[in-house]
């Protein structure tokens, strides 16, 4: 049985960064409780272990030393970031981290840019500093930062759902990656909703079916500029391009 340690910062009292109508506090928890159960509901012999699942104040080292003692084999912290700029997306490990953090690092940091593909976020890079929750874990450790939360683009995308699906779909793929985590028997054939966009135009919902992505035809012929005819008799659908 592998253990994750999933830390979403801040809580109670201290809320992180505020602005544009979110706070960080409530975004991490989100994203902490969501990513604990599609791990453990998609993937064999992993146990998810959180820093927190409410709306709680916890010091760091209160963090970290929960973390040690339950033995987790790997930790990440969730972080949104402050700071103004154009925003986007990094993570961190120690300054002198191991071999395997920075593994660590890598696996999830391009897992969860390559979920984040259509959203046209800025890739901030693998970044090291000294930071407690990747210095005092005795695991391999990563703390992400998952957007900006002062800047109005990054903003507006952290108020979609699907921008947010996305970052727990990319924190989930990383970590079983990494971990070399096998999917559940079945998981794959869970239809998940698809989210369909079109030279930058939402369309209507797709589902996702043992790794094919069926859509909506008729809005997805249309935006492209298709005519589609259908044929009820036969249950034929004609699609016409010129
Ligand atoms: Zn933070």
């Amino acid at each position: 049985m592998k253990k994750v340690w999933i830390d979403g910062g801040h809580g109670g009292k201290d809320p992180g960064a505020g602005a544009n109508g979110l706070q960080e506090k409530n975004i991490v928890l989100t994203l902490s409780l969501e990513i604990k159960k599609q791990l453990e509901r998609d993937y064999e012999g992993v146990q998810v272990l959180l820093s927190r699942s409410t709306d709680v104040f916890l010091e760091l080292s209160e963090r970290t030393e929960a973390a040690n003692k339950a033995g987790a084999d790997i930790l990440v912290s969730i972080h949104c970031n402050a700071g103004g700029g154009d925003g986007g997306f990094e993570s961190f490990r120690y300054t002198s981290a191991s071999t395997a953090s920075r593994s660590l690092q890598n696996v999830l940091h391009t897992e969860i840019m390559a979920a984040l593909k259509p959203y046209n976020i800025i890739d901030r890079g693998q970044k090291a500093a000294n930071l407690h929750m990747c210095r005092e874990s005795k695991m391999p450790a990563v703390l992400t930062e998952n957007l900006f939360i002062d800047v109005t683009t990054d903003a507006a995308k952290l108020k979609r759902q699907d921008v947010i699906d996305a970052l727990i779909t990319g924190h989930v793929n990383g970590i079983a990656k990494y971990l070399g985590l096998k999917k559940k028997e079945g998981a794959a054939v869970v239809s998940d909703s698809v989210n369909v966009v079109v030279d930058g135009k939402q369309i209507k919902d797709g589902k996702l079916e043992d790794g094919v992505t069926y859509v909506p035809l008729r809005a997805v012929s249309e935006a492209l500029g298709a005519k589609v005819g259908w044929d009820n008799k036969t249950k034929t659908a004609t699609i016409t391009t010129k």
